[in-house]
C-alpha cells in the first residue's frame, strides 16, 4: 500500500489575533483533491511537563484554577518556554518557580501534541528524581497549590476522572507503562 499525499498547502493567511502567548492564525489552504478551505489555529510557544519523584515513590502534583473550564484541575508541573529557552532548562526552571524543589537527576521521557486539531503546541515530558526543597518564586498572577500524592493514587485519578488534564494523563502513564510507576525498579 502506497502512502497517498495528505498534504495541505498554505494559500495565504492572516494573523487574526497577537495575544501575550498565542497567536491566532486564519490561512487559505489547498487540500490534496485541489479544492480550497480555510483552517484556523494556534501558534504556541512549546512547553514542558514533569513527572518529579520523590524516593518514597509520591510525586509532585499542582492544583491550579483552569479559568477557559471555570474550576481546579490537579496536574503536573508545567510552563511554557520562554525566547529560545531549551526545554531543559524551561523544565528546570518551571519545578523551581512553581514547586520549589531542584532535582538531581532528569530524564527527556518524551513529546505530546496535545491539540493537533487547531494548534503547533508541543509539551516535553520530563522525569526528575532526587528531588530537594528550595524556594518556589511565582510568577505575577500564578496561584497555585503543590501536592505530593502517592503515585499509584495518581494513576487511580486518572482511572476514575479526578485527573483528565492531557499532559498529565501522558506524562503518569508513560512512566506507569515504561518505567514500571514510581517503584524502586525505576530506573536510577
Ligand atoms: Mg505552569
Amino acid at each position: 500500500m502506497k502512502d497517498s499525499d495528505l498534504t495541505e498547502r498554505r494559500l495565504s493567511g492572516e494573523l487574526v489575533y497577537d495575544g501575550r502567548f498565542i497567536r491566532v492564525w486564519r490561512d487559505a489552504v489547498r487540500l490534496p483533491d485541489g479544492s480550497a478551505t480555510v483552517r484556523e489555529y494556534v501558534r504556541h510557544p512549546g512547553a514542558v511537563a514533569i513527572v518529579a519523584l520523590f524516593d518514597d515513590g509520591r510525586v509532585l502534583m499542582e492544583r491550579q484554577h483552569r479559568f477557559p473550564h471555570g474550576r481546579d484541575f490537579i496536574e503536573l508541573p508545567a510552563g511554557k518556554l520562554e525566547a529560545n529557552e531549551p526545554h531543559f532548562e524551561t523544565a528546570k526552571r518551571e519545578l523551581l518557580e512553581e514547586t520549589g524543589y531542584v532535582a538531581a537527576e532528569w530524564t527527556r521521557l518524551a513529546l505530546i501534541h496535545p491539540t493537533i486539531a487547531y494548534s503547533d503546541e508541543g509539551i516535553e515530558l520530563w522525569l526528575a528524581r532526587g528531588l530537594e526543597k528550595r524556594e518556589a518564586k511565582l510568577d505575577t498572577g500564578e496561584f497555585l497549590e503543590v501536592l505530593a500524592l502517592p503515585f499509584e493514587e495518581t494513576v487511580a485519578m486518572i482511572r476514575d476522572g479526578r485527573i483528565t488534564d492531557g499532559k498529565t494523563v501522558a506524562g503518569l502513564l508513560w512512566v506507569k507503562a515504561f518505567l514500571g510507576g514510581a517503584s524502586p525498579a525505576a530506573p536510577r
